[in-house]
């Protein structure tokens, strides 16, 4: 096995073992580790990614943000380049949830290209999942409420890659709403 591939299994079981209580929030309970596997498939397999880094960020993006797991430690296992990548993605959950969503569309503009790569395929991702089932106890309404700001959100991660935003563009358009 090459060092890449040797990484990338530790990093994948890092995640599995930090979200191995957790489940989506689909009526099926989804284990939630098939979320930052799939984020990082979409990168790898749809858009051709082949930096190591940002598929590590891509199979820890939640880590910190839903999880025990410091950045520090991530530091620690997996370097500075995929901790900072893996911050930069991370909201600060001191603040009020709208607070969050506002300042992910404030701030998606001035992320560096690897974190805005990981916020498209996770934006890809969770928007697909809402394609498939409504999680529970969540609205019509709040299905497309969600649509409308990841929109606002894609709209700042622009120029990036092109692949991912068409992909991102038509479910936007389905819904009729302009990118
Ligand atoms: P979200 O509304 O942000 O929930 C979506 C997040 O849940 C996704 O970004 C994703 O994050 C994760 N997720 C888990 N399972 C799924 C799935 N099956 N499909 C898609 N996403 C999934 O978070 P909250 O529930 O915490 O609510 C926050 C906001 O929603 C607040 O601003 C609040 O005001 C608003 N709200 C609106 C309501 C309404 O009826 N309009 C009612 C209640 C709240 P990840 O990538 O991190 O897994
Ligand atoms: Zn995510």
């Amino acid at each position: 096995m090459n060092s890449d591939a040797m990484l990338l299994v530790e990093t994948v079981n890092f995640a599995a073992e930090k979200h191995r209580d957790q489940r989506r929030k689909d009526p099926e309970g989804t284990p939630y580790i098939n979320h930052p596997i799939g984020v990082a498939r979409i990168l790898s397999h749809e858009g051709g990614v082949m930096d190591i880094e940002v598929l590590q960020a891509a199979l820890l993006h939640d880590t910190v943000e839903d999880t025990d797991t410091t950045s520090a430690e991530l530091e620690a296992k997996f370097g500075p380049v995929v901790s900072r990548i893996v911050q930069e993605v991370t909201d600060d959950k001191r603040l009020p949830k709208q607070e969050r969503k506002r300042l992910q569309v404030e701030h998606a503009p001035q992320c560096s290209r690897q974190a805005k790569l990981v916020k498209l395929a996770d934006k890809l991702y969770n928007l697909r999942d809402l394609n498939r089932t409504k999680p529970v106890g969540w609205t019509d309404e709040r299905v497309q409420e969600y649509f409308v700001w990841a929109s606002e959100v894609v709209r700042g991660l622009k120029g990036t890659h092109p692949t991912l935003e068409q992909k991102l563009e038509e479910l936007f358009k389905q819904r009729g709403i302009p990118l």
